[in-house]
């Protein structure tokens, strides 16, 4: 009976599965011709001081206009790139094109850029990041690399090792997406990190919930004694900026201050002081 079933089991998941695997096929020929063509973009999104709204920083992401499908989310080919070793051409790229962005903003704002795990198995991170930032002209300590707590799972001695020569370039690193992850206390003890960004379920749930309020409160309050500056994303209401002001969270990001948009918009927000937000407030 356990063999019939799984005949029948297969019957009905293989065209499905082939189907998936068909679109992921042609998913990775058309990033394969999108890098090849240059048709990605960067988007920037600002990173924004929780008392003044000063403009600290702004966090590029990709961003796919695909031809026939539209809007691809970095979420859909970020994953793809990874599985084919594309990530490595795409990371680089993303690199470059954001140093090269960001030496032409005013000094005080940094330019933050996501790495992916599978960068880290790249025979040579380190070099391509210095020989990046010599090329760009942009000071180091005006970069920012965003990692995942996936880096500090897989292979963490190697990976931690990497990332203190990272560091020794001058570069900041913040750990992304804090709090969706495993152990995430015990990675502060293994790794100086100089910024933590709290996920935006934490941040949604602000005002709703009193354990995500308690616990975002707990990782201010750490981030604060290690000397660690705090960072709530998706920030998308008065009320949420109020309870992380209040909080002593340093930086926010969000809808509420700017969707993430191109670079020439970037260009014009940045060289205001503030968020257009204030204005409108
Ligand atoms: P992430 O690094 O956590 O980036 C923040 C994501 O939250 C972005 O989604 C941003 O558009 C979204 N976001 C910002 N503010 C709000 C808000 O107020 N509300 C809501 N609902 N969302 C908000 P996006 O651009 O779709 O990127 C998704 C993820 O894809 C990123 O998450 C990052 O992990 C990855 N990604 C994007 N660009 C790159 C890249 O260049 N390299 C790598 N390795 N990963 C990237
Ligand atoms: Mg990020
Ligand atoms: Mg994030
Ligand atoms: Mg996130």
């Amino acid at each position: 009976a356990a063999k019939a079933d799984g005949r029948r089991t297969r019957r009905l998941f293989e065209p499905a599965m082939d189907a998936a695997l068909q679109s992921r096929r042609a998913l990775e020929r058309d990033l394969r011709a999108a890098i090849a063509a240059e048709s990605l973009e960067v988007h920037y999104q600002p990173l924004v001081a929780t008392g003044s709204l000063a403009v600290t920083g702004c966090e590029a992401l990709l961003r796919w206009r695909h031809p026939e499908r539209g809007f691809v989310s970095p979420g859909e080919f970020i994953p793809v790139a990874e599985e084919t070793g594309m990530i490595a051409t795409l990371g680089e790229w993303v690199l470059r094109r954001a140093c090269r962005e960001a030496a032409g903003w005013p000094e005080a704002v940094r330019v933050a850029v996501n790495l992916s795990p599978a960068q880290f198995r790249t025979p040579d991170l380190v070099g391509t990041v210095a020989r990046v930032l010599t090329e760009s002209g942009l000071d180091p300590a005006r970069l920012e690399l965003e990692i995942t707590e996936q880096v500090m799972l897989e292979e963490s001695t190697a990976n931690i090792a990497v990332l203190h020569r990272l560091r020794g370039l001058g570069l900041r690193i913040a750990i992304d997406d804090f709090g969706t992850g495993y152990a995430s206390l015990s990675y502060l003890r293994a790794f100086p990190f100089d910024k933590i960004k709290i996920d935006r379920s934490f941040t949604a749930a602000l005002g709703r919930e009193a354990t995500a309020g308690a616990i975002v409160q707990a990782v201010i309050g750490l981030g604060a004694s290690l000397g660690i500056t705090t960072l709530a994303e998706g920030v998308e209401t008065a009320a949420q900026l109020t309870a992380l002001h209040r909080s002593g969270c340093d930086e926010v990001q969000g809808f509420l201050f700017s969707r993430p948009v191109p670079a020439e918009e970037i260009r014009r927000l940045v060289a205001a002081s503030t968020v257009p937000w204030v204005a409108a407030a």
